[in-house]
């Protein structure tokens, strides 16, 4: 079964190669719900065929202005960690020049240093692409983290081995809106079985999952990846390797972008001014009296890395 899920794994490392959309790519990244969903709508309605692929790449190529030579000597600032299911890729998110994105998917966006596939997909982007940032991209709503919620039976059983990691870190937080929407899922007096529906993609424990489990693989990365290697053979050798990780989290109903603020970077390194609106209850800033019941929560530590 594992080397099933490396397989998969691997497919999506074959899909992590720069990004290459049209210019006029629609603008999802904005504080408006109506221009989210009609960029949706836009994008995909008429994509259900083979021929409508084609047609696609036609008309793509008519009006894109590829440049393979240049596209191959430029460097892409950016890679992205992100979820097979969110349905709009970072370079529409956040409207990127062509070139200038690459990706790497797998459900519900989980690093794991045994993950191989993550790992020599980071490792290439480091080495051979010299991307600047690395950024977990997490989305609201994610169906690898409602699996992990409902366990439900109709999942297949690799997916639920998959986001068994997320599963654990539900049954455990200590974080107030996943401890009430655990809670309200046990059974009841005269409910044998609790709830086994999934939640509603803005419910706050639903939501604060999808951000805990972004945390967690941004705190995966900077204890076991390749990045750890990295700065400290940087910083014997006295070279520079300026690569920073970023957690973040994407609003597929407003198409705004949360930070996480969990970044870190090379040490003694500035981590660069990030413009996206942190979220406070995910850097568990909670006061005592505002979590009644619930002890002190365990908080990431990532004060070393500014
Ligand atoms: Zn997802």
């Amino acid at each position: 079964m594992l080397s099933i899920i490396f397989l998969f794994a691997f497919m999506t490392l074959v899909s992590a190669r720069p990004l290459v959309l049209p210019a006029a790519t629609p603008l999802a990244a904005r504080s408006d719900h109506r221009t989210a969903q009609s960029t949706l709508s836009n994008s995909t309605s008429k994509l259900h065929t083979l021929n409508d692929l084609y047609l696609g790449n036609e008309k793509f190529r008519q009006t894109a202005r590829i440049q393979a030579d240049k596209l191959a000597e430029e460097s892409p600032p950016f890679m992205f960690l992100g979820c097979v299911d969110n349905r709009l890729n970072p370079s529409t998110i956040f409207n990127a020049p062509a070139g200038s994105v690459i990706s790497h998917n797998n459900i519900a966006n989980q690093y794991s240093s045994k993950d191989l596939s993550a790992e020599a997909a980071i490792a290439h982007a480091i080495e051979s692409l010299h991307v600047q940032h690395i950024i977990i991209l997490g989305h609201y709503g994610c169906k690898g983290v409602e699996t992990a919620i409902t366990n439900s039976n109709k999942a297949a059983r690799l997916v639920k081995d998959w986001v068994k990691p997320i599963s654990d870190l539900y049954a455990t937080s200590r974080r107030r809106e996943i401890v009430r929407l655990r809670d309200s899922r046990l059974p009841q007096r005269g409910k044998d079985n609790g709830v086994k529906s999934p939640p509603p993609a803005d419910d706050a424990g639903f939501r604060a999952l999808v951000e805990e489990n972004v945390k967690k693989g941004v705190k995966e990365l900077r204890k076991h990846s390749i990045l750890t290697k990295a700065y400290s053979s940087a910083s014997k050798s006295n070279e520079s390797i300026d690569v920073f990780v970023h957690g973040l989290v994407y609003d597929e109903v407003t198409g705004e972008v949360h930070d996480l603020h969990i970044s870190f970077g090379p040490p003694g390194k500035q981590i660069p001014h990030i413009p996206f609106k942190a979220i406070a209850a995910a850097k568990n800033i909670h006061r005592n009296k505002d979590r009644p019941g619930i002890s002190t929560g365990k908080t990431w530590n990532f004060g070393g890395a500014n």
